[in-house]
């Protein structure tokens, strides 16, 4: 796992971050260059390089980061007006930090 990694280093608390959620698995905080109002990353403890890189042994961690993003999507209000949940893969698909994350993004103005 490499230490050079900021969302590993985030996970594991050596980074100080707010936490909105955090659980044994994955860690909840908002995403430091906001593209909506509202903008949380869903981050696993486990160091996963992105989405291409997911074995079998990642169903559990995948599911429950998309069931988590619904919980902290009526958290923080967005559950009726609506959200994108969003994976960049590699660079050509937007991915800057090589960590899986997904990106919880809405709270536009109607
Ligand atoms: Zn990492």
């Amino acid at each position: 796992m490499p230490n050079d990694c900021l969302f590993c280093n985030i996970s594991k608390g050596q980074t100080p971050t707010e936490f909105l959620f955090e659980n044994d698995t994955l860690v909840v905080f908002k995403d430091i260059n906001p593209h909506a109002p509202v903008h949380l990353l869903i981050v696993p403890k486990k160091h996963i390089r992105g989405i291409n890189d997911l074995t079998d042994d990642d169903h559990s961690i995948l599911s429950e980061m998309i069931m988590v993003a619904r919980d902290m999507a009526a958290e923080v209000g967005v559950s009726q007006s609506g959200y994108k949940l969003l994976f960049n893969v590699e660079k050509g698909g937007g991915q800057v930090i090589f960590h899986l994350h997904l990106h919880l993004i809405g709270g536009w103005k109607k």
